[in-house]
């Protein structure tokens, strides 16, 4: 099994590949790209989160507690929270995540349980994009797709460290399979992971739904603002035209004050 270093160091690797890669070709901007590599190289922490109480589970906890209310600042302000409300709900899911995740993880997992599997990233990459609300949906599928990156990341990690090189050709270890794993060998956590993937998927499906019409909505808004500065019309109602012409068209600026 990976140490903590080797799957931190892994992880940061491709997540810098992963934000270099979103700056040069996608055209990402930089703040963008960095924080998708920082998000790719934290995420990689986080499948150990079942390995008992230790480094990894202190660490990625609080940074996990930490890191969420900030990715959430964008949905705050689209509830319309003022500042010390803001500040309270980061206070409260600062606490329910170090807290509530750490009990969670302490009591109801086990090693190499359905935290080391697809499905698990899957729904980290969910929890993400619905906490990180983006006006963007680009930079939203970006920055998910960073913790679904740095996840993987960690799973391939643990599997290739269960192929050792042998005398006679690669040995493959008892641990093999156990963690790049659609379905666990228990039913009970196999079908809570599936459950979560649904639920959360249509709410993200929803939530991406709405943010999409609303990115486009606003776009159209900027358009029509900008054309409002370049072409005024009279906005008074007795100063209202029945034409659809633009003011370019028109003989003079003011040829309606003589029309009435
Ligand atoms: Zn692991």
């Amino acid at each position: 099994m990976p140490g903590f270093r080797a799957h931190i160091i892994g992880s940061s690797v491709v997540g810098a590949g992963y934000g270099a890669a979103a700056w040069y070709l996608g055209g990402m901007p930089p703040s963008t790209a960095a924080l998708g590599a920082g998000l790719c190289a934290v995420s990689g922490m986080l499948p150990d989160l079942d390995s008992g109480p230790g480094v990894p589970l202190r660490e990625s906890v609080a940074f996990a507690a930490a890191v969420t209310p900030m990715l959430m600042i964008s949905r705050f302000q689209e509830w319309g929270l003022p500042l010390e409300a803001m500040i309270l709900a980061g206070a409260a899911i600062y606490l329910a995540v170090r807290f509530g995740l750490s009990w969670l993880v302490e009591n109801h997992s086990k090693h190499r349980g359905m935290l080391h599997s697809v499905p698990a990233a899957a729904i980290a990459g969910q929890i993400t994009f619905l906490a990180f609300a983006s006006s963007e949906p680009l930079h939203r599928y970006y920055i998910s797709g960073a913790v679904v990156v740095g996840y993987l990341t960690h799973l391939v990690l643990d599997e290739i460290w269960a192929v050792r090189q042998g005398l006679f050709g690669p040995k493959v270890k008892k641990s093999f399979g156990t963690a790049l794993k659609f379905i666990g060998p228990e039913l009970w956590p196999n079908l809570a992971a599936y459950a979560l993937v649904i639920v959360l998927g249509a709410f993200s499906a929803g939530d991406a739904h709405w943010g999409e019409r609303f990115a486009a909505m606003r776009q159209h808004m900027h358009h029509a603002a900008h054309y409002q500065q370049y072409y005024p019309q009279p906005t008074h109602p007795a100063a209202a035209q029945p034409t659809y012409q633009p003011v370019y068209q028109q003989p003079q600026q003011q040829s309606w004050q003589f029309r009435r």
